[in-house]
Order: C-alpha cells, then sequence, then structure tokens
C-alpha cells in the first residue's frame, strides 16, 4: 500500500511536464492504484503528477524574477516584435525548443477523452530560443502561426519528451470542448534548479469567438454596412426593414469635412476631460502579472461639463439640429476614426509585452486580432484607450446626439416641447449613461475591461455602433410622432424603474464582491470557493440566475422600444440586436467562466440553473 505524502487540500508545488519549473498547485486526490496525486493549478488545470514531481510548498524560496538577469530564451523571446512574440505564453514550443532540434510534427487531431494524454514530442529548435548575448530580441523562424495556434487551441500540448519521469494526464474536466484550451504552461524552461513562480503561466489563447477567422472577416464588411442601413433606412418616410434597401445618396452625403471635425473635437474635448485630475483614481482588477491599473473614474464630472457646455451652446444660438441633419456624415467620419483607431492599436500591440495581451484577440491571425483586440489595456502613459473609449466619447455622444433629436422633432412638428414618447426615450437613455458613470468604477470588473483586447469590435462599438445605432430611437420619433396615453407612460416608467432596480443592485453586488469578498455588509451571501482563489456569489441577485444584470438590461431595453409604438420594426432594433448581443455574451462568459473556474463553475450551474429569465432561460 502506497504512502500517501501530500493530503487532499495541501498545497504544495508541482513540476510543469516537461519542464523544471515548479508552480503552487492543490492536492484534490491521490490514486492508491496509480500512486498519482491530482492536482490542481491556479489557472484550473487539473494534472495527475507522480510523487517525486511534487515537492513541499515550504521548501521553495521566492526569488524575483528579473528580465536582466535572466538566461531564459524565452522571457527573451517575449520582447520580440516577430509572430514569436504572439507565442510567448505558448511556452509548449518554447519549451522543447531549447531541447530538441527535430522537426515539429504533424497536428494530432487528438480527440479528447474523458482522460487527455499530454504526449509530450519534440519541437524545432527557433532562434529566438537562442541567447543572442545582448539581451535582445531576435526575429524568429517560426512554423506558420496558423499552426500555433491550432495546436494551442486543441489544448494538445507538445512538450519536450518525457524523460523517465512518467506520463502526465492531462484531465479533461466535463463539458469541455474539443476546442479548448487544455493547459497553461510555463512561458520558460531553463535547466537550472527549479525555482517557483506565483502562478501559471496565462494560456496563449481562447477558442475563437464570432465565427472565428473566416467570421471576423465578415464582421469588419457587415457591421459597417448594417450601420449604414440603418442610418439611411430611419430617414425614410417608410423605414420598414422589410422595405427594399435605400438607394445609396451621392458621395459628398457621405463626406463633410466640418463633421469629421467636430467628430475629432468631441473626441479630444472628452479625452482633456478624462485627464484633468478630477475625481477618483480606481484600480482595476488584477492583471495576470498581479498588476492592477489606475484609472480616472471621473465620468460623471465629464457628463456634467459637457451638458453645461452643450447648454451654453444652444444659449447662444448654437443649431446643434445639425446632427440631425448631417447624421450620415458624422457616422462616417466616426467611423473613420474607429478604423484608424483600430489600426494604431493593432499596430502598437505588435510591440507589446506578452502579459499585455488579451487571451481572446491573440489567435496569431491577423484579421482576427485586429477585429477581436490584440492588446489588453492599450494606455498612453495613463491613459486608458480602452477605458476611456468605453466610457466617454460614445456614451456621452448618444446623450447628445438625442437631445439634438428632441431639438429636431420640436423643430420639425413646431412644437414648444418635446413629445412624451421623445421625453421618455432621452429620460431613460439619459439615466442609463449618468447611471453607468455615476458608477463607473463598476465597469472594471466587467467582461469588455477584464477580458477583451481592445481591437476594431470595441473601437467601432464604442465610437460608432452605440452612439449611431442606440439614437435611432430618438431619430425615428423626430419624423414619426408616437401619441401616449398617460396610462401607457405610467406603464412604461414602471418596467423600466424595475428594469434599472435589477440591473443596478446586481451589478453593485458583483461589483462590491469582487472589489472585496470579505465585506462585512455582503455577509449574507453564499459564495461557493473556486480553484483560482476567488469564490462565486450563489445567493442573492447572482443566486437567481446567472446574469441578473442582463435581465435588468433587457426590461429597460423594452422601455426604450415602447415609447415608439408598433407600426414599424426599426426602433425596435435595438431590443432586438440587444437579445442575441446578451444571449451570445452570456454563452461566451460561460465558456470562459468554465475555463477559468472548471469544476467549481459547474457547480455553480447546477445551483443556479437559469442563465437570464427565471425559469424560462
Ligand atoms: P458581467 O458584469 O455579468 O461580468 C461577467 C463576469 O462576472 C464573469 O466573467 C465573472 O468574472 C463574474 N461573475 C459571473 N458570475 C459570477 C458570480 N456568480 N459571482 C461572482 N462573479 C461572477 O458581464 P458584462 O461585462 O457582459 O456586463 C456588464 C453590464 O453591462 C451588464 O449589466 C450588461 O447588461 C451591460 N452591457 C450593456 C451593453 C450595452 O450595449 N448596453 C453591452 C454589454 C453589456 P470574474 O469571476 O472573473 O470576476
Amino acid at each position: 500500500m502506497p504512502t500517501v505524502r501530500y493530503q487532499k487540500g495541501e498545497m504544495v508545488m508541482g513540476r510543469w511536464p516537461g519542464s523544471s519549473l515548479y508552480y503552487e498547485v492543490k492536492v484534490l486526490d491521490f490514486d492508491a492504484g496509480s500512486s498519482l496525486y491530482t492536482v490542481i493549478y491556479k489557472d484550473g488545470t487539473e494534472l495527475e503528477l507522480k510523487e517525486p514531481d511534487i515537492k513541499p510548498a515550504s521548501g521553495f524560496q521566492t526569488r524575483p524574477r528579473s528580465r536582466s538577469r535572466s538566461r531564459s530564451p524565452g522571457r527573451r523571446r517575449s520582447r520580440s516584435r516577430s509572430p514569436a512574440r504572439t507565442t510567448r505564453r505558448s511556452s509548449s514550443r518554447i519549451a522543447a525548443s531549447t531541447t530538441t532540434n527535430d522537426a515539429l510534427p504533424p497536428r494530432r487531431d487528438t480527440r479528447l477523452k474523458d482522460s487527455l494524454e499530454v504526449r509530450l514530442s519534440p519541437l524545432k529548435q527557433t532562434k529566438a530560443a537562442v541567447n543572442n548575448g545582448n539581451n535582445k530580441p531576435e526575429k524568429t523562424e517560426e512554423k506558420p502561426k496558423e499552426e500555433n495556434n491550432t495546436v494551442n487551441n486543441k489544448g494538445v500540448a507538445e512538450a519536450e519528451p518525457d524523460k523517465g519521469q512518467g506520463r502526465y494526464n492531462l484531465r479533461r474536466r466535463k463539458d469541455d470542448g474539443d476546442a479548448k484550451p487544455a493547459v497553461a504552461k510555463p512561458e520558460q524552461l531553463e535547466e537550472e534548479e527549479a525555482k517557483p513562480a506565483a502562478a501559471p503561466a496565462a494560456p496563449t489563447t481562447t477558442p475563437l469567438d464570432f465565427g472565428g477567422k473566416i467570421g471576423a472577416y465578415f464582421w469588419l464588411l457587415f457591421l459597417p454596412a448594417w450601420v449604414l442601413f440603418l442610418v439611411l433606412q430611419v430617414n425614410q418616410e417608410d423605414p420598414s426593414l422589410t422595405n427594399a434597401p435605400p438607394l445609396l445618396p451621392p458621395p459628398e452625403a457621405f463626406w463633410e469635412l466640418r463633421a469629421f471635425g467636430l467628430v475629432l473635437l468631441w473626441i479630444l474635448f472628452q479625452a482633456v476631460l478624462y485627464t484633468l485630475p478630477v475625481g477618483k483614481l480606481s484600480e482595476g482588477m488584477p492583471l495576470w502579472s498581479g498588476e492592477r491599473l489606475k484609472y480616472r473614474t471621473n465620468g460623471f464630472f465629464a457628463i456634467s461639463v459637457s451638458a453645461l457646455t452643450v447648454a451654453v451652446a444652444v444659449h447662444q444660438g448654437v443649431d446643434i439640429t445639425y446632427i440631425h441633419s448631417h447624421f450620415l456624415q458624422l457616422a462616417v467620419a466616426a467611423f473613420l476614426v474607429s478604423v484608424l483607431l483600430s489600426v494604431y492599436l493593432y499596430v502598437r500591440s505588435q510591440c507589446a509585452a506578452a502579459e499585455q495581451l488579451a487571451l481572446g484577440g491573440s489567435s496569431g491571425n491577423m484579421v482576427y486580432d485586429f477585429f477581436k483586440g490584440h492588446e489588453l489595456n492599450p494606455r498612453i502613459r495613463e491613459f486608458d484607450l480602452k477605458f476611456f473609449c468605453e466610457m466617454r466619447p460614445g456614451l456621452i455622444g448618444w446623450c447628445l446626439i438625442n437631445f439634438a433629436m428632441a431639438l429636431a422633432e420640436m423643430k420639425q412638428q413646431g412644437l414648444d416641447a418635446p413629445s412624451y414618447s421623445m421625453l421618455l426615450v432621452n429620460l431613460f437613455q439619459l439615466l442609463y449613461v449618468v447611471d453607468g458613470l455615476w458608477n463607473e468604477e463598476a465597469i472594471l470588473t466587467t467582461m469588455d475591461l477584464m477580458h477583451d483586447g481592445f481591437g476594431f469590435m470595441l473601437a467601432f462599438g464604442d465610437l460608432v455602433w452605440v452612439p449611431f445605432t442606440y439614437t435611432l430611437q430618438a431619430y425615428y420619433l423626430v419624423r414619426h410622432p408616437i401619441h401616449l396615453s398617460p396610462p401607457a407612460v405610467a406603464a412604461i416608467i414602471a418596467l423600466k424603474v424595475v428594469g434599472f432596480y435589477i440591473f443596478r443592485k446586481s451589478n453593485s453586488e458583483k461589483n462590491a464582491f469582487r472589489r472585496n469578498p470579505s465585506d462585512p455588509k455582503l455577509s449574507y451571501l453564499k459564495t461557493i470557493p473556486t480553484a483560482t482563489g476567488k469564490s462565486l456569489l450563489v445567493s442573492g441577485w447572482w443566486g437567481v440566475v446567472r446574469h441578473p444584470n442582463y435581465l435588468g438590461d433587457l426590461l429597460m431595453a423594452l422601455a426604450w422600444s415602447l415609447p415608439c409604438g408598433f407600426s414599424h420594426l426599426l426602433p425596435w432594433y435595438y431590443m432586438i440586436y440587444f437579445v442575441i448581443l446578451l444571449v451570445h455574451r452570456d454563452a461566451r462568459d460561460m465558456s470562459e467562466c468554465r475555463r477559468k473556474y472548471g469544476s467549481a463553475w459547474d457547480e455553480y450551474c447546477r445551483t443556479v440553473p437559469y442563465r437570464i429569465v427565471p425559469g424560462v432561460y
């Protein structure tokens, strides 16, 4: 009967297969038959290790990791601008490259079964793996990126041959799909004394979203075309979505230098407000490196100053109904800015250190990464480009456009005040934006900020999609007045209040919990611990459904569409789009959370079976 040296739940150091690196792991189980310990790494990867590959945590001393002292070829590679850089986290290749000259074996389309065997096969040595002597990165001769990513995405670990250490079993978690990255591997291999690392290296990438590489081409073309269609359509006498698309206007209708200048001026104005040393400096969630970025959360200040400036401008006779009459030209100008910004983001991401890249946008495919966003938190000094674009020009611009539509309605229909429908749409959406800016810190725990890279998807979404499609209801009402009875107004307001309450409470609850899980005010909430050290809320709002915030948001979206009546589908476009967006977003988040939390996430899903609508979905 073999002796059990390490007990269940004990934190020990586990050697990573095929390397001399040890990471902190938790012992989950011991199989007396095979004498293998099942351990879980901090990123949720479960492995079976032999006893010689485990050391007591107390026997390790932490040694600071210094780039300058390092002899690690892998680390040096990480600074490379070549394709090698994108694979820095793909350390299986790096690892093997230091030990063998054999060629990369063809990809194995191994079907993952309940137990996935990690075959440790050799890889070709890359130039990047060679110390160039001056500590500078070298361009590398690499296998095509496509191949890298396939390997990574398939999660079939390829590393150095197992030198008599026995085989490692990488146990696939229940429900893991073939496309899931199975392992997070160490980023370096040094033939030196094993040394501890704070956490396992990040996985290279996540499964591709949005239809993958082909999908990225599609969305790059479709999204701008769809915005163009909506903007042309909403200006029609009968803006029915079933009508044939309107004919394209002449080229001059698309472009006006003044419109482009105004868009730039608006962005610049918001940038100045963002950089002013007013308001709180909030900390983001810890990054892979453990670092926490600081964000100037002065959004409420920014919208207040913006509102005041616009009020003064209107008082001084500035006709902001220009926004209504030049909507297409403004949208085209914003689109151009978003494209230029995306190109800049992609180019600069080529120089970013590997730990600054987003998992989701590091496929190695240029078009996909351009679309999805390669760098996680691109910054110019303290200026966080993603946070700024997410929260400022588009969101505050949305309110400005709505206000211009209200003035345009009064002008076109000869009214002294906006219609009830226009007022409801304006006030509801203003409340949404003001609330977002008042609670700006809460965005730091959302998917966009924590996981998504900043690329075309978000740049276009923030600068074009939000301000030029979320305003379609107000735009529609300018030419299509809807009379609402007082009971209808009351019912719509009640719906908005309920939706807003659910949305705000649930978002605040999660945000407060993520910021301080031991907050005494939250002690009544039940939680499930996970192997990452974070817990999951399983009562309160997050015990009702898995995305209570989406439920609140959808109820509010309904309240925004109802004031536009039922004559056309176009003002309902936001509602329809939002259902699709949130269902897809929920699916993305589910797979990301399953990857992160493994069996704890499965347990959460069992306890809270519905995703968004209790008893329905
Ligand atoms: P969430 O704010 O719901 O964030 C999801 C993250 O929350 C997960 O990745 C996980 O991250 C954490 N989490 C999930 N379940 C739990 C739990 N049980 N306990 C603790 N933490 C949990 O997602 P979004 O970023 O998608 O949405 C934020 C808000 O923005 C929502 O209200 C949404 O409706 C709104 N939104 C609006 C849009 C619009 O266009 N109007 C577009 C998109 C979103 P971790 O565990 O790593 O902390």
